[in-house]
């Protein structure tokens, strides 16, 4: 193997309004060798956001280490970005390298990205999410979900008095004249999990003290005016962080934070920073399902990360049925049961949960055989049926190998890992000795739910 060597590749970036391309809107179409050749060692982000003008400034500085050699490398970005700088090494590219319109920095978001909204006390609200189209709509990345960064640095520059909150740990505060920029460190996170989201945010802290026996800060990012109802949410993730760590393993960013940011759309599972609109509603069975859902996220998802998008029902099977385990958990079997009836009502069951092959989002041939909001549903309920084939016991360790890779996590000895379909089903029948591929073909391959024959005669009953 060749002297590795670092690439680093610092840009500015100017976008028109025209319809995103095709290719931004995919998300996972698949890795280059040269993508493949190198570890992403970090990308440092800086934005400046202008919500009066609706702008954003961007300057990535993005260093690899190639493992051998490189000619060429590539990177995805949304075309309708100019950029207006470009280096390598410090070494500037040709002028014919570069897009035409040099020289503008401001740039507006394309719609299908970003919420630019009000505050209901007036001050500018904005935030971003990408999962679907993939990190490509906002920043020059790898958009695949195995071109994770192993750390991410974020400045970001927004007007004075409003907080930009982000993922992993603050840095710090720079206070300029009539800006403030937010200077943030993520270790590792997801691609599409890079987000935006300024506001004019109060902040509720606490350590949350693990019964793995670390402390992790738990920092809740509401709007000015929502304390009461901010509280009232925040009470209840010590329960649902305790709900996971004994049945999943230990949250698996302590050395960041627990984090949560109130947004003006839904949700999304933000590595660190999870986004959260739902308005503090609470179900019909008294909890918020939409913060469980997302947190849910940080083990199924964030931590364990699906090697191709056909692999998705690992993220949102399994955070789907987190729901009515932490029901079962905090209330007993009744309520486990009523919402596993609930969701079996919304199985669909048009396409096969897997492919079998790479299955990347946003082509013509995968909406073709998407199979839809099954990932959630069926995925949950596969679960609960193997659950009872095999037990408590072994789900729970199966669940283990999934996210960590290992039966005995402990903070500090996993890292974030890769995963898929037939990793899980290898875990399953590795734990319990036994052939699963059976059960996993029916469900997973099959596009309907299979069919019990049942026979009665001469005193005997027959199930097929
Ligand atoms: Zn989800």
């Amino acid at each position: 193997m060749a002297a590795p060597r670092a690439l680093c590749l610092p840009l500015f970036a100017v976008v028109g309004i025209a319809a995103a391309a095709d290719h931004t809107m995919t998300s996972g179409l698949g890795m280059s060798p040269e993508q493949k050749a190198v570890v992403f060692e970090q990308a440092e982000l800086a934005f400046a956001v202008d919500p009066a003008a609706k702008s954003l400034d961007g300057d990535a500085v993005l260093t690899f280490k190639a493992k051998s050699p490189l000619s060429r490398f590539a990177l995805e970005f949304d075309p309708r970005y100019a950029i207006t700088a470009f280096e390598v090494d410090g070494v500037a590219l040709a002028a014919q390298d570069r897009p035409d319109n040099e020289g503008r920095i401001e740039f507006t978001l394309p719609k299908a990205v970003s919420v630019w909204a009000t505050a209901p006390t007036g001050e500018p609200w904005v935030a971003t999410a990408v999962e679907g189209e993939g990190c490509d709509l906002l920043w020059p990345c790898i958009d695949h979900p195995m071109g994770k960064p192993l750390r991410v640095i974020q400045h970001i520059t927004v007007p004075a008095e409003l907080t930009a909150a982000s993922n992993g740990r603050l840095l710090g505060v720079d206070r300029n004249d009539k800006t403030w920029t937010w200077n943030w460190s993520a270790r590792q996170p997801d691609t599409y999990a890079i987000a935006l989201n300024v506001g004019p945010y109060e902040l509720l802290h606490s350590d949350y003290r693990s019964r793995y026996g670390n402390s992790m800060p738990m920092d809740f990012y509401y709007l000015r005016g929502n304390r009461a109802k901010a509280e009232g949410l925040y009470a209840e993730l010590p329960k649902m962080i305790d709900f996971f760590e004994e049945v999943v393993g230990p949250y698996p960013w302590s050395d960041d934070k627990v984090g949560v940011v109130e947004t003006p759309h839904l949700g999304m599972e933000h590595q660190t920073i999870n986004a959260y609109g739902n308005d503090y509603k609470k179900d019909i069975n008294g909890y918020d399902w939409l913060m469980q859902h997302e947190f849910a996220h940080e083990w199924f998802g964030n931590q364990m990360t699906n090697a191709d998008y056909d692999d998705f029902w690992l993220h949102e099977g399994f955070a789907m049925y987190m729901q009515p385990l932490y029901l079962e958990w905090l209330r007993g079997r009744m309520y486990y049961d009523a919402e596993m009836l609930r969701q079996r009502g919304l199985i669909a069951g048009k396409h096969p949960m897997v492919a079998g092959r790479s299955r990347p989002n946003g082509t013509a041939e995968s909406e073709a055989i998407d199979p839809g909001t099954d990932v959630y549903y069926k995925g949950a309920w596969i679960l609960h049926t193997l659950r009872h084939q095999i037990g408590d016991r072994a789900f729970r360790a199966s669940m283990r190998m999934l996210v960590y890779g290992r039966l005995d996590p402990k903070p500090g000895n996993f890292k974030p890992r890769y995963a898929t379909t037939k990793d899980y089903v290898n875990a399953v029948n590795r734990i319990t000795g036994k052939d699963w591929n059976w059960f996993f073909d029916v469900y997973l391959h099959g596009a309907v739910m299979p069919r019990l024959d049942v026979e009665r005669a001469g005193g005997k009953l027959k199930l097929h």
